[in-house]
């Protein structure tokens, strides 16, 4: 069978090898590739997953509408019920947006560089991508954007705020004069990052039908291998994709991790206040190395350096068991790697290495 032509042309979202699961182990490994936490999520996570397996309902199907778990998120996010909706990952939230508000044909703006997975799922169901390319210096032009927009008739804006791999943050007012200069087009606001720089249009999403907020339990609260996210926009927004959302996709143990996450929000701020702190400390050393660094928003940096450079640092890095992300397959981006943040202890032996390495 034939593919259909959207999936024939796409070119997919490159996820690069999680070779950290070759080793079989954690010993020794420092995982700084996907932007994952580096720290195991609050311990009444395990508690609580623990208790679920000796409680029976195993073979059970999951809560379809888990209000103990809607209602923590709204009150995490400061918005009320009916404007908050729960997915298997911000991924499958965003392949819900694209199915349930755009059609074959429409267009779309993306920002570049940035997260890629929305263009690879848009562009499969037959949208058309445009880029709002960032200055070199990875700066948002929101008047231009504007210009875009409106040239363009753009059905849907994509930004992730602060940006991955770019940590680019687009400041709250930017956005929110965006959103009502073009009332006819939907803006999703990619906030995976959101705990790292606590800039949020969620109080806009509410109140406008043409924002939505999209944001992840797997960064901050370190529960990526739960695959859970969720949606903040109007209580009709949330209908809408209601209509299309697999309600079952989201597990019984997702669930009862992020009830347990939110149930300790102070473990996820110390481990927040810790990476920042060890970003900050991080940046300090290397570029007092010599080191070309990006660094804003999220729990990562940017590195910058020569092709061959690079190569050679990676390698011995990854001799040592630690695990970067290279960037050079992605246009543009091909002299950097990008480094998740961990907590200052994490970091040393990077850090080391780095230092090490600049000396050679
Ligand atoms: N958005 C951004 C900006 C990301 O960086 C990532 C993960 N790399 C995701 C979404 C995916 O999030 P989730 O695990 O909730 O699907």
């Amino acid at each position: 069978m034939l593919p259909n032509k959207h999936i024939k042309k796409l070119r997919p979202y490159k996820a690069v090898p999680h070779k950290a699961w070759d080793i079989g182990n954690t010993d020794g490994v420092l995982k700084l590739d996907w932007n994952e936490a580096t720290v195991l999520p609050s311990p009444k996570v395990r508690k609580d997953l623990e208790s679920f397996l000796s409680s029976g309902r195993l073979n059970w199907y999951p809560n379809i509408r888990n209000k103990t778990l809607i209602g923590k998120i709204a009150d995490y996010s400061q918005v009320s019920a009916k404007h908050v909706q729960y997915f298997a990952g911000s991924d499958d939230l965003h392949e819900y947006i694209i199915g349930a508000f755009t059609e074959p044909g429409d267009g779309a703006i993306i920002v570049s560089p940035t997260y890629d997975n929305f263009r690879a799922s848009a562009e499969s169901k037959g949208v058309r991508v445009n880029y709002h390319n960032l200055t070199k210096s990875f700066n948002f032009q929101p008047t231009r954007l504007i210009s875009q927009i409106k040239e363009a008739k753009s059905k849907l804006v994509y930004i992730c705020n602060p940006n991955n791999p770019t940590g680019t943050i687009v400041e709250t007012d930017e956005i929110e004069n965006l959103i009502s200069h073009c009332p006819d087009t939907l803006f999703v606001i990619d906030e995976a990052y959101y705990e790292f720089a606590k800039k949020s249009v969620a109080g806009m999403a509410v109140k406008n039908e043409n924002v939505i907020v999209s944001r992840t339990f797997s960064k901050a609260f370190a529960l990526a291998g739960f695959r859970i996210g969720y949606a903040i926009t109007s209580a009709e927004n949330i209908e809408h994709i209601d209509k299309i959302r697999n309600p079952k996709n989201v597990t019984t143990l997702s669930q009862i991790a992020a009830i347990a996450a939110l149930d300790d929000v102070p473990y996820m701020e110390a481990y927040v206040g810790e990476v920042l702190l060890a970003k900050k400390l991080v940046c300090k050393t290397l570029s007092k190395a010599g080191y070309k660094i990006t660094s804003e928003g999220g729990n990562f940096i940017l590195l910058k350096m020569g092709s061959a450079t690079k190569r050679k640092f990676i390698d011995r890095l990854l001799n040592r068991n630690i695990f970067v992300r290279d960037y050079g397959h992605v246009q543009g981006m091909e002299e950097y790697i990008r480094v998740t943040i961990g907590t200052r202890e994490q970091m040393k032996p990077f850090v080391e290495e780095a230092l090490d390495f600049s000396h050679d």
